[in-house]
């Protein structure tokens, strides 16, 4: 499974079920006033089973993999979600207690109680779940939003595109990807964030590109995208850092250089690309190259130039070198 979420089944909200209970109700009927009364609480009870469903399928955070960790922390307080998982399992546990204990009670009661007290326990369950109202609809958004992350998986060896808006890393990714890149949404950007695969024959290789995370100096940043950074931080793999070189580029060799100097600072490898060379504008392509040391690849995502050499290279790093060795396997679920 690749995403631990994707598979949960979100229950409707508070009010939601309450009211599906409602409207249930008098169209439930039996041979008897009592076997209809049991009949119409259990029905309680089976909508109830929903709520019991999502905790249980909800994954083990302490087992998670440390990218969808970070990805909860994003939308949410980790703690907060724990203490809600609690409060929802205990409100079903005590509702299912009260179901059973007037379901006993109807059945050894008059005729003429039956009714109220199905009424009394349908209000006495129903006010459990309202007094958790905040936790249940709170946790039943966020697993929503979480079964949106799908198509990044943390267990892949990855190459991460970074390097600020319009040096074409949407390009290199559909460039170097073996079918067409899927679109995959992140929790706290409307960017949508392109994810293909590179199939080696010995590994497969995720490749994605980052708008709206790795783009910009790290002073403009809220809270919330520095959180979207340590995400990324826990991919396992590498990070290519585009420059755009061009004619067209909207960005001076400095405002380049600072944010390269950034993410270097964000993961081990970091390898520096100067994309759109087909069009290059020589005093800004030497301005950036003088003040790069490393190894420096030169492509044009558009116009196909120097993508085998810089690929191979990559694949190599990433197949035999430590990064691979280094990967730790986490369980999606628990
Ligand atoms: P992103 O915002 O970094 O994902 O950039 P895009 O991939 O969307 O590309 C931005 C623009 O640059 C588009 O108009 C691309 O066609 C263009 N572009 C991308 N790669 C190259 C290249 O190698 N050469 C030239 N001349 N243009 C390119």
């Amino acid at each position: 499974m690749l995403n631990p979420f994707e598979n949960i089944k979100i229950p409707p909200k508070t009010e939601d079920l309450i009211k599906i209970v409602l409207d249930r109700i008098p169209k439930i009927g039996g041979k008897n006033v009592k076997e209809r009364e049991i009949k119409r609480i259990l029905f309680y009870k089976e909508q109830l089973q929903k709520y019991r469903d999502f905790v249980l399928q909800f994954p083990r955070i302490d087992q998670l993999h440390p990218f969808y960790r970070e990805n909860i922390e994003i939308i949410a307080d980790i703690d907060k979600v724990k203490m809600c998982l609690g409060a929802i399992n205990r409100g079903v546990q005590l509702s299912f207690n009260i179901i059973e204990r007037y379901r006993r009670l109807i059945k050894s009661s008059d005729e003429k109680e039956a009714n109220r007290l199905m009424r009394q326990c349908f209000g006495r369950v129903s006010s459990i779940l309202r007094s958790r109202k905040d936790c249940i609809d709170w946790l039943i958004d966020i697993t929503s939003q979480l079964k949106k992350l799908k198509a990044i998986d943390p267990n892949l060896p990855t190459i991460i595109i970074a390097g600020p808006p319009n040096v074409g890393k949407s390009t290199l990714v559909s460039k170097i990807s073996s079918a067409k890149p899927e679109v995959a949404s992140y929790p706290f950007t409307t960017k949508e964030i392109h994810v293909g695969h590179i199939d080696t024959g010995i590994v497969k290789i995720q490749v994605i590109d980052t708008p709206g995370i790795l783009d910009r100096p790290m002073s403009e940043r809220n809270s919330i995208e520095l959180k979207a950074i340590n995400a990324i931080k826990n991919l396992n793999g590498i990070i290519l850092f585009l420059f755009d070189v061009s004619n067209s580029s909207i960005y001076s060799a400095k405002e380049q250089l600072d944010l390269y100097k950034e993410v270097k600072s964000i993961k081990s490898v970091v390898i520096p690309v100067l994309n759109k060379i087909d069009d290059k504008n020589e005093e800004l392509y030497k301005q950036i190259k003088e003040n790069i040391l490393e190894k420096v690849f030169e492509i044009s995502a558009e116009k196909n130039i120097g993508l085998d050499t810089l690929l191979n290279y990559v694949i190599n790093l990433l197949q035999n070198g430590q990064i691979l060795d280094k990967r730790d396997i986490y369980l999606n679920s628990g």
